[in-house]
């Protein structure tokens, strides 16, 4: 999976040469994730624990509880901050400083790991100030450390869970909020998980964050000449989700790169007042 990313990101590069600014940082990471292979231990989940959990709307895991393996993902970040502070970004001084912290503080990289899954901001901010790093920085590093370990045990318990019973705006395995949607080319729209890549059917007329199914205050709109990308968006919650229809593409990347690659449509989002 992650080995198919570098040539995602390439393919996406040329036809979207839009997309470029936010994807040359990201393919400079990716291939030094390859060379991570995070130990995922067999995650022992009783069958009726898993059945009642998902009955009642409870996702396998909570962001503060999963297993993940964070020595993997602390030496991935110590590799990004080294070839990072290596290069002639203007935040240089910062990335060696984090490089520093990371190799000489015992529990500073899983702190921060910690940090960032429980998505405390005022923490993130103190401790990139600490650094001198811009808080939004070390929260992309930190999180794309984790991208291996956190699909490593996605692929571990995504076969024992059932998402098509899952009728919720959150992950089934990790709770957290959906990043992007697809629409299949069956038609159904499916939901994919901000934080460990988790699909999941949902419906196509109702808001995920809110649960709001008024189609008065449902809305969408896309950019200029792009068919295919829409913005979903609610008037209720003033949320909004990205939204790709696989039948307008030949080939549609990991979403992780398609939310990569569609800035641009956060930013109109933004305009419009939606968060
Ligand atoms: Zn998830
Ligand atoms: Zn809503």
């Amino acid at each position: 999976m992650i080995q198919d990313l570098v040539q995602h990101i390439d393919r996406l590069i040329q036809q979207r040469p839009a997309a470029k600014t936010a994807l040359t940082p990201f393919r400079e990471l990716a291939l030094l994730m390859v060379q991570v292979d995070p130990q995922t231990k067999p995650v022992e989940l009783e069958k009726g624990v898993m059945d009642m959990k998902q009955q009642e709307g409870f996702p396998l895991f909570s962001r503060d509880d999963l297993p993940l393996d964070f020595n993997a993902a602390a030496d991935l970040l110590k590799n990004f901050l080294g070839h990072l502070g290596a290069t002639d970004r203007d935040d240089r001084k910062g990335l060696k400083k984090a490089l520093k912290k990371a190799r000489d503080t015992d529990g500073w990289s899983r702190n921060l790991f910690k940090i960032f899954l429980r998505q405390d901001e005022e923490a993130l901010t103190l401790i990139a100030g600490e650094v001198d790093l811009n808080p939004k920085v070390i929260q992309f590093l930190g999180q794309v450390a984790l991208i291996p370990s956190i699909y490593a045990l996605r692929d571990a318990v995504s076969t024992n869970i059932d998402t098509d019973g899952w009728d919720y705006g959150y992950c089934p395995v990790c709770g957290s909020q959906p990043d992007m949607a697809y629409f299949a080319k069956t038609g159904r729209r499916y939901l994919h998980c901000e934080l460990c890549g988790e699909e999941w059917v949902f419906s196509r007329i109702r808001c995920p964050f809110c649960d709001n199914e008024d189609q008065e205050t449902l809305g969408y709109f896309e950019a200029e000449e792009e068919e295919g990308l829409r913005v979903y968006f609610c008037r209720e919650c003033m949320r909004y989700l990205k939204t790709i229809d696989k039948k307008a593409f030949e080939e549609v990347a990991p979403l992780e790169l398609e939310n990569l690659a569609t800035i641009h449509l956060d930013l109109l989002a933004n305009e419009n007042k939606f968060k």
